[in-house]
């Protein structure tokens, strides 16, 4: 598939030709279900939209069954950054409903399967984004990441994918799961597209309260030949398969020999970082989720009453996922255990946010798994408690707000792409981006 890159070389006529293209390819392949439909607006380069970013006149769900036949009323801030910059949204793609989930079973529209290896989940909740680049059917797409969403599908599907600092990316249009969390991204096949793209939607935004409001770009000054200090976890891996730990010593290697420096660092049990997420989170969408009652937006069952109309509604709107963070987020925030859960998860998340600025003080970059293993067999993780474990290397980012960046380093034993990430400082943009153009460079991997 051509690059980002390259299609913005593109004419118009070419362009046409390359949504043909990859219309076709997307027909041929409808088992994969990347894509939720095939909307086009513009005649820029096409770039595929997560279904829970608005875009004008398109049907936005989030993957669920309430908001079945909403229609998007304006335009996501990301959405008219890609118009003005010569890029045109291109198919909305499956994902957990309401960006709950790193499977993408959750989805109202049935699942998406990774692209390398059928009986394997895409990883999510960005999982039909992830698909839909990794199988060659989109040249770069949006995703969302509010606990690891952008950069563990890419992982999965051998992508590169990047959350930025909370703060760069408008949330304006975004369907809101975890507003304190929340960070749209992208994901693309390799990392200059990945910068690319991230400064073609980053940049300020007044509609956006939490919106930093700085417009620095990175492509202009990417430089892969910086030396830098870069931290690594030894410890961190002892919950990550053989195969993870293999990629992460390739890894280290290559980034020693690309002249960088490597330190050792210590973290704290990423098992506390499960907890403060999943409070955080789950209180969060709560209060999020309140607003989809069947009367101001989508899908309405009508019921004796208005109250019995809200809880009909809610009760076949939402799927399992999101009626159990519901409940959980209900719980965690009543009265009598707000102290112990909420609060806690707060001073916890403090703590995440310190530990990190600590081991700053010293690196540039630190090196992380994304995922404890590869992509898992559809139906491996059997229970929720599963699902969520396996998100315990990509949470404590996004609750320390960080930027982040995934990108595949290796091959499995049995043949799925292994990823690991990058972190930088808050705002570091620069720096992750010269990191990781560097570790590609070194590693030369493609899946
Ligand atoms: N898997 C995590 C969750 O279910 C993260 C999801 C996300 O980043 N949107 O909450």
């Amino acid at each position: 598939m051509i690059t980002l890159k390259e299609a913005l070389t593109l004419s118009t006529e070419e362009l046409k030709k390359l949504k043909e293209e990859l219309q076709d390819k997307i027909a041929q392949n409808p088992e994969l279900n990347a894509y939720i439909d095939l909307n086009n607006v513009g005649e820029g380069v096409p770039i595929a939209i997560k279904d829970n970013i608005q875009v004008k006149d398109w049907s936005v769900t989030s993957g669920s069954n309430i908001l079945q036949g909403y229609i998007a009323p304006y335009n996501a801030t990301v959405i008219e950054k890609m118009l003005s910059a010569g890029l045109s949204p291109f198919g909305r793609t499956n994902m957990d409903e309401f960006a709950m989930g790193s499977t993408t079973e959750s989805s109202f529209y049935g699942k998406t399967l990774n692209p390398i290896n059928a009986e394997r989940v895409p990883g999510g909740s960005s999982g039909g984004s992830a698909a839909a680049v990794g199988a060659g059917l989109a040249i770069a797409a949006l995703g969302s990441d509010t606990g690891g969403s952008i950069r563990q599908p890419a992982a999965y599907c051998g992508i590169v994918g990047m959350k930025p600092t909370y703060g760069r990316v408008s949330r304006y249009g975004l369907g809101a799961y975890a507003s304190s969390l929340d960070q749209i991204g992208p994901m693309t096949q390799n990392v200059e597209d990945a910068a690319i793209l991230y400064d073609i939607i980053a940049g300020s935004d007044p509609k956006d309260s939490t919106n930093a409001g700085m417009d620095d770009k990175v492509t202009p000054n990417l430089n892969a030949d910086r030396k830098l200090k870069i931290a690594v976890l030894p410890k961190y891996l002892n919950d990550a398969s053989n195969d993870v730990k293999e990629a992460y010593e390739k890894a280290i290697e290559a980034l020693k020999s690309a002249g960088h420096t490597i330190l050792e660092k210590e973290m704290m049990d990423a098992k506390y970082d499960i907890s403060a997420y999943y409070i955080t989170a789950t209180a969060e969408a709560t209060t999020n989720l309140a607003r989809y009652d069947g009367i101001r937006y989508g899908n309405r069952i009508e019921g004796k009453n208005l109250e019995d109309t809200f809880i009909q509604t809610r009760s076949q709107g939402f799927g399992d996922e999101v009626k159990r963070r519901i409940m959980l987020g209900n719980f965690v925030l009543s009265s009598g255990y707000y102290e112990a859960y909420y609060v806690k998860a707060q001073r916890t998340r403090h703590i995440i946010k310190d530990e990190y600025a600590k081991i700053f003080q010293d690196v540039d970059l630190i090196l992380s798994p994304v995922a404890p293993t590869v992509a898992p067999k559809f139906g491996e993780l059997a229970t929720p408690m599963q699902m969520y474990l396996s998100d315990i290397y990509t949470i404590s980012i996004n609750l320390a707000g960080l930027p982040a960046l995934s990108l595949p380093v290796m091959k499995s034993s049995e043949g799925m792409p292994v990823g690991l990430q990058l972190i930088a400082k808050a705002y570091d943009e620069q720096t992750l981006f010269d990191g990781a153009l560097s570790l590609e460079k070194t590693l030369a991997y493609k899946a």
